[in-house]
């Protein structure tokens, strides 16, 4: 009987907190809300800021970097609001930010977080490689990807049992296990900062992301084409760079299965990016 109640608590928690993901259709599990995610989100942010060197938003980079989150995220919260899934993106308080390091990385946290390193640009540019970069970190965190793998370390580690749900619940039992939980998920190694943001993401949450990313870079008006010179030019980077790959890229593996995988989803892109430029209007999708 007892099993037969344990079984039936894992059916509906996964029947209660199964959910799909926008644009791929993908089931996922969740067992925190966004709320809880976000919160935390919001003071691991302004903690990087904080004991980050942030370039002002007068600097010619800082605006551009700051337009591109900007048309991304009104393009994301356009396409929610055609598609009759208006508060999906309820609480999120997007904002970008450009920080100086030589580091070869960007991310994006739950509630729409965003940090680009100075290191990056070399790479990206320009605007448009720029735009890939970011729709792919938008990506992780509008398909909820952070959420997801706190959701199987929490179960993972017993931190929620069958039946149980909420981020809450487990900060309240065992907050000592749950905050390393969510460090190690968000990369919070101490001192907090440097790591911040390497979130490992699984392979299939990776080529998600870039599947997604590709999508919103044009429904902003960027085109996509560009996705794949820019992948490219981070393969150079990596193979020129021998044992020093590129932090964005040790988390992002990249290969000709990825480059392939980002043409067989153009024809798909483009749409979005050629109704994007007859509205006349980048950005509103
Ligand atoms: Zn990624």
């Amino acid at each position: 009987m007892k099993r037969i109640i344990f079984y039936g608590a894992i059916l509906l928690t996964t029947l209660w907190a199964c959910t799909k993901v926008p644009l791929s259709g993908r089931n996922q599990l969740l067992l925190v809300s966004d709320s809880e995610m976000n919160s935390m989100a919001f003071t691991s942010y302004k903690q990087f800021l904080d004991t980050s060197t942030v370039v002002p938003a007068s600097s010619q980079q800082a605006a551009m970097v700051k337009r591109v989150g900007d048309k991304i995220a009104r393009a994301a919260q356009s396409y929610f609001e055609s598609t009759g899934n208006p508060q999906y993106l309820n609480g999120y308080q997007w904002q970008t930010e450009l920080v100086q390091s030589s580091q070869v990385n960007a991310w994006c946290m739950p509630g729409g977080k965003m940090v680009v390193y100075t290191g990056i640009l070399p790479i990206t540019q320009n605007e448009t490689g720029l735009a890939v970069v970011m729709g792919h970190e938008v990506s992780h965190a509008i398909a909820k990807h952070g959420a997801e793998r706190m959701s199987e370390g929490l179960l993972a580690q017993g931190l929620l049992v069958a039946g149980q749900i909420g981020l809450g619940i487990a900060m309240k039992d065992k907050p000592a296990a749950t905050q390393n939980l969510w460090n190690s998920v968000y990369g919070l190694a101490a001192p907090i900062g440097a790591q911040l943001g390497m979130m490992a993401h699984g392979r299939y949450q990776e080529s998600e992301a870039d599947h997604l990313g590709l999508l919103f870079m044009s429904m902003a008006g960027y085109n996509p084409m560009e996705a794949v010179t820019f992948w490219e030019r981070m393969a150079a980077k990596s193979a020129a760079g021998g044992s020093k790959t590129p932090v964005w890229l040790s988390t992002h593996p990249s290969d000709a299965t990825r480059i392939a995988d980002i043409k067989s989803r153009m024809g798909e892109a483009l749409k979005y990016y050629n109704a994007s430029s007859r509205s006349g209007s980048n950005g509103r999708y």
